[in-house]
């Protein structure tokens, strides 16, 4: 059992302003196994004015950005160094099956660390003069944005808040970061790598909290720029604050992602790529590719080959490498996820592999059967995100049909195409309204920016783009 006292406020570890707790449950065992106490309003008060008195008067935004990016830079070794303690924290923190955290839990927010060092060394232009109308050189600028606040979510928490972290970083920004209620502990042993790589105090702050504490936040005047990953209910709410407050702001919300199965897709091949692809964090990614489409042609032959596939997943104890579905989040979400499968049932959907009720031989811990259906897309299981290991097969007509049907969805933040053709996948991906399309996977590259179409989300993250994301443009012209 961890047990943590104090709070992360200014670069420093101190009282909390409250008393209340946050205790972490284990998805897997349904135990206590840590707490960290209840951030308050007086808490995000103090992290803001740390964080307001380290952006105007402090060193971080003023130092050169290779001074920054060298403090940074022993930040990403430290995390390299840890990985593997990482790893089996987040995975006792939210049920991540092991073989998903060491792969993409703990080393995904390091390779993001690393790749915006790279593009701040190498790519970036914080400075440049341009020839104006008049043949007068303007100098055209990129200064921090100023105060970031971070709300991230629990699915993949150290990467949701790396996300928001290594920008601001790099670009000489603070933050002050609310970690998710479910999953507070990740952040606070980084914390300490932060202060072991030196970086200045007040530069970062993090305050676990629940929603209540999360708005206190975003709506705080000593904030410039609001950075949200979640739902996109309340990613609407947070945009409508900013926007009335006229503060900067990027939105990651959810997804409902297509993985489009052409004609000549080589469906034995495919099937492990598929799996991550639509399963990864046991479905609880906004990336998961969770209608699966299949021409009428072959329909029922994807319907078998994705049902053998879910039929033969291991489903179990997290902490096991073997495991390819763990429990999920919260007893909350393992009801949210059992509604949708009654749902499917309820209209008309045929239940290829699962059903409700916990897979067999497990009778602890927040576990859903992981559940095939073979349906349509106007039905609620395919135009609701679940969030959890239930995906539904779809029939097209043609693959103008499949586009049509990729695209004929609230959401547009990711998507697949699976072929042995790449140009033609690639000529597919052109038509499809999202933010992200992978060939024959499912991957993102943080050289890319990352984001949502539609109600997928607001800006961009990852890549130049993301990074100018942390900035203001600033133009100087000269005198005549
Ligand atoms: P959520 O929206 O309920 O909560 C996300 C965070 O916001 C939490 O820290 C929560 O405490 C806080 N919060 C809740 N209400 C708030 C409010 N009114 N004001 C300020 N903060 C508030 O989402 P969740 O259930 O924790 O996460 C799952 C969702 O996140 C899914 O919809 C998923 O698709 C989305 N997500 C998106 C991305 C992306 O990059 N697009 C990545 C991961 C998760």
């Amino acid at each position: 059992m961890r047990s943590f006292d104090k709070l992360f406020i200014g670069g420093k570890w101190v009282d909390p302003a409250g008393s209340g707790k946050i205790d972490v449950i284990s998805p897997h065992t349904e135990e206590v196994i840590a707490s960290v106490p209840d951030g308050t309003e007086a808490d995000i008060d103090r992290a803001v004015a740390a964080a307001r008195d380290a952006f105007d008067n402090g060193p971080w935004p003023r130092m050169t950005s290779e001074e920054r990016c060298a403090v940074v830079q022993k930040f990403s070794d430290i995390y390299a160094s840890r990985m593997t303690e990482l790893a089996a924290l987040i995975t006792e923190e939210m049920g991540s099956p092991l073989f998903f955290s060491e792969l993409a839990q703990a080393p995904s927010p390091w390779m993001m660390l690393t790749t915006f060092l790279r593009i701040a060394n190498e790519d970036f232009h914080w400075e440049e003069t341009r020839t104006g109308m008049l043949g007068e050189p303007v100098i055209v600028r990129r200064e921090p944005v100023g105060v970031v606040g971070a709300v991230a979510p629990w699915n993949v928490p150290q990467f949701n808040v790396m996300n928001k972290l290594a920008p601001s970083l790099v670009t000489g920004c603070t933050i002050v970061i609310k970690p998710a209620p479910e999953t507070p502990i990740d952040m606070n042993v980084v914390a300490d790598w932060l202060v072991e790589a030196g970086v200045p105090e007040g530069v970062v702050s993090i305050v676990p909290g629940g929603p209540a504490v999360g708005e206190y936040l975003v709506r705080h005047a000593g904030i410039d720029k609001v950075s949200f990953t979640g739902s996109t209910a309340v990613g609407r709410k947070i945009g409508a604050i900013c926007g009335e407050q006229l503060k900067r702001f990027s939105l990651e919300l959810g997804g409902k992602s297509a993985a489009i199965i052409l004609d000549d897709a080589d469906l034995g091949a495919m099937m492990d790529d598929l799996k991550f692809a639509s399963l990864m964090n046991n479905g609880q990614a906004c990336i998961a590719q969770t209608r699966i489409l299949a021409s009428k042609g072959r329909y029922d032959e994807v319907v078998d080959a994705v049902g053998s596939m879910m039929s033969n997943l291991n489903t179990g104890d997290p902490n096991d490498r073997t495991t390819d579905i763990g429990p999920l989040v919260a007893k909350r979400q393992q009801e949210r996820v059992e509604k949708y499968i009654a749902l499917g049932q309820e209209e008309g959907a045929r239940l290829v592999v699962g059903g409700n009720g916990r897979p067999a031989g497990i009778d602890r811990g927040w576990y859903v059967q992981p559940t095939l259906f073979a349906g349509n897309n106007d039905m609620q299981i395919a135009r609701e995100e679940i969030f959890g290991p239930v995906l539904v097969v779809i029939p097209y007509e043609d693959e103008k049909d499949a586009i049509r049907i990729a695209n004929d969805s609230e959401y547009g933040l990711a998507g697949s195409v699976w072929t042995k053709d790449a140009d033609h996948a690639i000529d597919i991906a052109r038509q499809v309204r999202t933010g992200t399309l992978a060939v024959n996977r499912y991957l993102m590259d943080f050289i890319a920016p990352f984001g949502g179409f539609k109600s997928s989300g607001m800006g961009r993250e990852f890549g130049r783009e993301g990074l100018e994301e942390y900035t203001e443009a600033k133009s100087i012209i000269p005198p005549f």
